[in-house]
């Protein structure tokens, strides 16, 4: 039997190599742009995933639990490869900037949070950038021309941030921690309203006459850059 050539070997590589500015290259493909948070994320990745030395092909391995919605969990499903859709991503929504990574093996994990004085410092080092940022991202303001200046800077801080020592970035502890379960593989049924196929789990009434939660109405889960919260149809 040959060993399966799975698609992460190339991050694998890079992981091993700590070549950051090549995680970084990728994850700003996923993201969308560079900023000093997918900096970090990817930094927290590398960090984890050399530290947990194991490969990972997306079947749960390997587990990433976040504690934020924000440009930094881009960086963590990159490279350590847990995402969304294959279920080895865990949202926690504590609002903080901050991983678990796990292997299912051992339970062994490293959590890293981000340092709570990091921005002011991060802000510090290049102090043109501060009003600006509030200008641009927090009022979402300012002229054209300022959004450019913006966003090369933003870009440069993301590159110099790969260099800033880990230890200055985040709190690092080393955890052995219970793994979720495997996610579970359920049936699918048909809304006996509007004919779509659903997940069992996310149907009411009789498994004759099952009904989506649209369909039934009632209120469902919603993931959104305000955090999840619970909502009925005519939110939505
Ligand atoms: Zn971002
Ligand atoms: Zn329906």
């Amino acid at each position: 039997m040959h060993e399966h050539a799975h698609g992460r070997r190339a991050i694998e590589t890079m992981i091993r190599s700590q070549d950051l500015g090549g995680l970084l290259r990728l994850v700003e493909t996923f993201h969308g742009h560079l900023c000093p948070f997918i900096s970090l994320g990817v930094k927290a990745g590398q960090y984890a995933m050399s530290e947990l030395d194991r490969p990972n092909t997306g079947m749960e391995e390997i587990v990433a639990i976040v504690e934020c919605n924000n440009c930094f969990t881009d960086g963590i499903q990159v490279v350590t490869g847990c995402t969304f859709g294959n279920n080895a991503l865990i949202f926690k929504d504590l609002g903080k900037t901050a991983v678990t990574v796990a292997r299912r093996d051992d339970g062994r994990a490293v959590r890293l949070l981000v340092r709570p004085d990091y921005r002011e410092k991060m802000f510090a080092r290049y102090p043109n950038t501060k009003p600006l940022f509030q200008k641009i991202i927090g009022q979402r303001q300012g002229s054209a021309e300022e959004r450019h200046r913006f966003e090369h800077m933003w870009e440069a801080i993301a590159r110099r941030e790969l260099k800033t020592p880990l230890e200055e970035q985040f709190v690092i502890q080393s955890l052995s921690i219970t793994l979720p379960e495997y996610a579970r593989l359920v049936d699918s049924l048909i809304c006996s309203v509007c004919g779509e196929s659903v997940m069992a789990t996310r149907t009411v009434g009789p498994v004759e006459q099952p009904l989506c939660l649209e369909c039934a109405r009632r209120e469902h889960y919603l993931l959104t850059g305000q955090g999840i919260s619970c909502v009925s149809r005519e939110q939505t």
